[in-house]
């Protein structure tokens, strides 16, 4: 770069001849740092991806993808099982709201994240010592209530921090609904079995038929633990209160697979059984059925169509595929027989406001239909039992009182899951009773420690908008499909019926990640910056650096970001007081301090190569 027919400032007049050395060179650069053109400057400032903002405990799913894509499996599951203690179950069970919000859903079809997740949790399964370990003793100890996802969750980041935690069941075996309500052609028992032997390498104790208002009492846990977390779900089956519910042959959802889940069923089903409800338990009754030997298997519900009913659409197609039946728009008023079910009585019914969200009306005027059946399933949803739990800390919706913490009033109890959760507006699934329990988990943690519990009010960023990143990059790809066993064989069987992917699928998958708003250290910028001043000493996430002094703001970065991770801020909105340098080109001297002294010292010095 020549500076010919430029006018220097006399006090910047170097011996070299008006020969200025071009900016790349090294000590070009100290006389003219090109960044003091500049108007914006590129910030990495990583945004918060839908999936994960949407997963009940937040898992950093781009960041494990990435590792994933990577081929760093094991510190992908490292990842994963920060937040999640058992990804080899939610790679199966879970209803994957992080899939419904992925990016990529817009553009075309959404990552397959639970596919991936149940990949690493394999993987994990696998390994013959686990990546987690119990953290150092503090000498306290926690009593957990109940050994489902929320307990699960709680005990295992309570025994990372160091407590000595004892979990209290009353089932004959751990793992709640896990165990006791996704059926075991969803998750295989062996799977939660060596989730729960996890647990117990990290020094939980977990015990048994141990009922708390039975065989141990509230007072017992306050004298006992420096801390308790109830985690008891929702362990009734509700009623519809329609005549003749007590009949034989009628059975509740809830026990009929909490049994076959505990391997202590003693159901013989008939050749035609009818389930009552139109939700996600109601369709694992309804497939439960034909696997126990029934022929014909109808639903009835009162929402009046498929797109109504409260259910996970893959669940709903899947049990359709099976062969069960629906009928739709009916409630059922009376079970008919001679002290057995021979019939149901149904009415026209249908919500009196918002579907599954008000009470149903039912018009009891219309002539009843009458459906001849040998058992009726009635899968309508369940309550708590919390008869031993002081009134204090119950509320009108049958729950316990917890505040936005979990702790009950200024109590070392706390309480996390279903439990809490049931009429919040949160959906009851696996995953959120996961985060819940973690959640709580830290909170007693802080407590026991003597802190304040604060709400978190950190502005979150979560980047929803494809154009906020740089779509020109990403090709349009199919998702990469789990295969399922076939209809015809599977529903006669309580075989696994959804299948994994490889380990080329889980790579090839994971590769359709966005990575929206965060960096992956893709190297675009890194190339792109015509300057260049993007340096990578370390190559990792966000690990590059600009070089603000010679960065001329041109945006070329920003806008070829793939991602959507850099942005340009303002110069004036920094606060280092950088608005001009004083370079050979400035028209007046400017106010930046470190350019404008090597200036003058410049001029001052003698003359020497460069
Ligand atoms: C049939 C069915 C299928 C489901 N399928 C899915 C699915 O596929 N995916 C999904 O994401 N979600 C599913 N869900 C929802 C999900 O299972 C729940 O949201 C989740 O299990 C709640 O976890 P939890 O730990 O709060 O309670 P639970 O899993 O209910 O665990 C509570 C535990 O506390 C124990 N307990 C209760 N009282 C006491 C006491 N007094 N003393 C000692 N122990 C006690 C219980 O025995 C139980 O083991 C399903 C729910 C049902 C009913
Ligand atoms: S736990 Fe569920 S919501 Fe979270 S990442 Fe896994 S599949 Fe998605
Ligand atoms: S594309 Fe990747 S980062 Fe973006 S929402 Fe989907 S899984 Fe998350
Ligand atoms: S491409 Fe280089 S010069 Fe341009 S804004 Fe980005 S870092 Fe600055």
């Amino acid at each position: 770069m020549s500076t010919k027919g430029t006018h220097i400032p006399e006090r910047l007049k170097i011996t070299f001849g008006g020969i200025t050395p071009a900016p790349s060179q090294e000590k070009g650069q100290d006389l003219f740092p090109t960044g003091n053109w500049r108007a914006i400057r590129p910030v990495y400032r990583d945004k918060l991806p839908p999936c994960n903002n949407a997963c009940g405990t937040n898992e950093k799913i781009q960041g494990y993808l990435d590792l994933v894509k990577r081929g760093k499996y094991l510190d992908a599951y490292a990842l994963i099982k920060e937040d999640m203690p058992f990804p080899s179950v939610t790679g199966r069970v879970c209803y994957h709201p992080c899939e419904q919000a992925c990016n990529r859903g817009k553009y075309d079809e959404a990552i397959s994240i639970r596919a991936v997740e149940r990949f690493l949790g394999d993987l994990g399964q696998n390994l013959k010592r686990d990546v987690v370990t119990a953290g150092p003793s503090n000498g306290k100890k926690v009593a957990i209530v109940g050994s489902g996802p929320a307990g699960h969750s709680a005990a295992y980041q309570l025994a990372r921090l160091g407590y000595a935690v004892t979990i209290l069941e009353k089932s004959p075996k751990p793992g709640g609904l896990n165990r006791g309500g996704i059926p075991l052609w969803v998750l295989p028992p062996q799977i939660l079995d060596r989730e729960i032997e996890r647990l117990l390498e990290l020094g939980i104790t977990i015990k048994t038929n141990c009922e708390v208002g039975k065989d141990v009492t509230w007072n017992e846990l306050k004298k006992n633990y420096d801390a308790v977390v109830l985690a008891v779900g929702l362990t009734e089956a509700n009623s519809v209160r329609a005549e003749g519910e007590d009949k034989e042959g009628v059975i509740y959802g809830l026990p009929f697979l909490r049994d076959i889940g505990m391997g202590t069923s003693k159901v013989k089903l008939g050749p035609r059984v009818a389930v009552i409800g139109g939700g996600n338990t109601a369709i694992d009754c309804a497939r439960e059925a034909l696997r126990q030997g029934a022929m014909e298997v109808t639903m009835i519900t009162v929402e009046s169509n498929t797109d109504e009913m409260p259910a996970v659409p893959e669940d709903l197609h899947d049990m359709l595929e099976e062969g069960v039946q629906l009928v739709h728009g009916r409630a059922m008023t009376a079970v008919l027989g001679n002290g057995e079910v021979e019939a149901l009585q149904l009415h026209p019914a249908r919500f009196s406001g918002a579907i599954n969200a008000s009470p149903i009306t039912i018009n009891r005027n219309a002539p009843p239909d009458q459906f001849f059946v040998d058992n009726v399933i009635i899968a309508v949803g369940q309550h708590a039992s919390l008869a031993w739990l002081p009134d204090e800390f119950k509320n009108e919706r049958g729950t316990i009182k917890a505040d936005r913490f979990g702790r009950l009033g200024d109590t070392n109890f706390f309480a996390a899951g279903d439990i809490v959760q049931l009429g919040t507006g949160q959906q009851l699934m696996v995953v959120n009773a996961v985060g819940d329990g973690k959640r709580v988990a830290f909170n007693v943690d802080k407590v026991l420690r003597g802190e304040a519990l604060q709400p978190r009010n950190i502005p979150v960023d979560v980047i929803f908008d494809l154009n906020r990143m740089n779509m020109t990059y990403f090709p349009h790809f199919p998702r990469v499909q789990q295969t399922l066993l076939p209809p015809d064989s599977r529903k006669k069987t309580s075989r696994e019926v959804i299948q994994g992917l490889s380990e080329e699928q889980t790579v090839e998958e994971a590769a359709r990640c966005f990575s929206c708003g965060t960096c992956n250290a893709c190297d675009n910028c890194y190339l792109v910056c015509p300057e260049p001043c993007i340096v990578r000493p370390a190559r990792s996430n966000g690990m590059y650096k600009i070089l603000v002094d010679y960065c001329k703001g041109c945006r070329v970065c920003i806008e070829e970001c793939p991602t959507g991770c850099l942005e340009g801020v303002p110069e004036l909105d920094f606060d280092t007081g950088v608005v001009r340098m004083d370079t050979a080109f400035a028209v007046s001297p400017g106010l930046h301090g470190r350019q404008s002294e090597q200036l003058r010292q410049l001029a001052e010095q003698p003359a020497k190569n460069i």
